[in-house]
């Protein structure tokens, strides 16, 4: 527990992790705003810190997770501007807005589901914490730091700036910020251009608006987050997570609001995750190269060549750090199939494995290497190539090659397997979907057929080989007296 080392976004550096409390860790990740399905770019977050969350549990603390649902307040643009994302696809698909929350909310479980993500300890939404973000706005005001024109409250930078760093998170400064934020119009309200709302005042066609001190109106996107976060999990808590595209507005506006309101450095680790893109470009709606995770698991996309298993494509996401870009392409797709078969294949052997008096391996280097990948930054594609270089010695041992391993080893090693492979990384002991069964089926009768015309012709040097072969895939053939059937090992 006392190795772990994570990279803080705040320090731009790895920073030992130490919990406020030695055992017990604080996690706030931004959720979903569910005006519209989930892509697979929100997902490889969402995996990323499943990731994180089950390794901090599995090296034993007691971690309460707490990832939000934004369905209220996020308008079109970041900075405030633009229609409410919820009112403009309740006007489209004819829906009330709350309709639309509880669509998306259930499509965005559904797909977190097929991922095997585990649920967060809670999971609040923005509508269900109106009266904290009116506390949090009021006390922001109280503290000076932020003023209401025409019912709608700012939050004011340039004050704040005096004796703060508002770019801090960003590594931004603030001329910076202001040459590319654009020129205040004149019908613009704010003081400042970067000033953000934390209340807005509704207009008269505004379907979500709640009474508050300010009039009738909603809540804006960032306060969100401060006020949730800190009902929690506290004034100050451990780490607060997030793609990357998040730093420079959203999660910049929540340090800000928390240090405005408490006078207290929120949050201690800052987690951000990089993006999945395809083709080198970003995956977002706007690009439209937002494929969902429904058309991959069919294949039905323009871009796709074929369907994928969901643990395929989470075995994909994890092959690359979280803090690296992942480029999403069909090859490497194809690549982290035959790998993620290849793994599972041989931790299907684990069980029949034969055991020896000695292990010939240094077992216990080999289990530390494993701890060492995570350890390091959560660092999956390490740990992925450790169980690899696992694989080759399970392989050995099966074939009665170079390498042996002792009960009690094999005891320990099925141990490590089974606590990395599917409660650390998540995956599940499962070989792609029956799609691909099915085509293993038809490959098998049509090789078995051809056994058996080259047995007819007495050539039994080519059918060995052909059973030699499969043996090397782990296939094995059994004559019977009803003809030749097949297993995998
Ligand atoms: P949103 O629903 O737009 O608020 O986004 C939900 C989460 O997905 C946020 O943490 C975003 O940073 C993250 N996200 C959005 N696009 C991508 C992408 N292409 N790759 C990885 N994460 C993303
Ligand atoms: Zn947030």
């Amino acid at each position: 527990m006392e190795d772990l080392v994570l990279y803080n976004t705040l320090s731009r550096q790895k920073e030992k992790f130490q919990p406020y409390h030695p055992s017990l860790v604080g996690l706030y990740v931004c959720g979903p705003t569910v005006y519209s399905d989930v892509h697979l770019g929100n997902c490889r977050t969402f995996v990323s810190f499943d990731l994180i969350y089950r390794y901090l549990v599995y090296i034993g603390y007691k971690v309460r997770y707490v990832r939000n649902i934004t369905d209220a307040g996020h308008l079109e643009g970041d900075r405030d501007e633009g229609d409410d994302k919820f009112a403009k696809k309740a006007k489209l698909e004819q829906l009330e807005p709350m309709e639309i929350v509880q669509k998306y909310s259930l499509g965005f479980h559904q797909v977190m589901a097929l991922f095997n993500t585990l649920p967060p300890s809670i999971e609040p939404t923005a509508t269900g914490h109106i009266c904290e973000q009116i506390e949090m706005t009021q006390k922001i005001i109280d503290q000076g730091y932020a003023y209401e024109k025409s019912g709608t409250v700012y939050f004011d930078v340039e004050k704040y700036s005096k004796e703060n760093n508002y770019g801090k998170l960003s590594n931004r400064n603030l001329d910076d910020l202001l040459t590319n934020t654009r020129e205040l119009s004149g019908q613009d309200e704010k003081k400042g251009r970067l000033d953000f709302a934390l209340w807005i005042k509704a207009k008269p066609e505004t379907l979500m608006k709640w009474p508050s001190p300010w009039g009738w109106g909603f809540p804006g996107w960032h306060i969100e987050c401060s006020a949730m976060s800190s009902k929690y999990l506290g004034e100050q808590f451990d780490i607060h997570g997030g793609g990357m595209d998040l730093i420079a507005t959203h999660h910049s506006n929540e340090l800000a609001q928390s240090i405005a309101c408490n006078h207290k450095e929120p949050v201690k680790y800052w987690m951000h995750t990089n993006m999945l893109t395809v083709n080198g470009t970003r995956m977002s709606k706007t690009a439209g190269n937002g494929f969902l995770p429904e058309e991959l698991f069919t294949g039905k996309h323009p871009l796709l060549t074929r369907g994928y298993a969901p643990m395929v494509v989470r075995f994909f996401m994890l092959q690359t750090h979280y803090r690296s870009t992942l480029d999403f392409s069909n090859e490497a797709m194809a690549a982290s199939e035959k790998g993620y078969i290849r793994l599972m294949s041989a931790y299907a052997l684990l069980d029949k494995l034969k055991t020896s008096s000695k292990t010939s391996f240094d077992f216990q280097a080999f289990r530390r290497s494993c701890y060492e990948a995570m350890n390091d930054d959560f660092n999956s594609p390490v740990l992925i190539a450790r169980l690899f270089d696992g694989v080759r010695l399970i392989n050995s041992i099966n074939d009665a090659g170079n390498e042996t391993i002792s009960a009690a080893d094999l005891d320990e090693f099925k141990k490590l397997y089974n606590g990395f492979l599917f409660d650390v990384l998540g995956l599940k002991p499962e070989l792609p979907s029956s799609e691909s069964g099915a085509l293993a089926n038809e490959l098998m009768d049509a090789v078995l057929a051809i056994r058996k015309e080259v047995r007819a012709k007495k050539d039994f040097a080519t059918s060995d080989l052909i059973r030699d072969e499969l043996k090397k895939v782990n296939i094995v053939i059994k004559d019977t007296k009803e003809g030749a059937t097949w297993e995998k090992a």
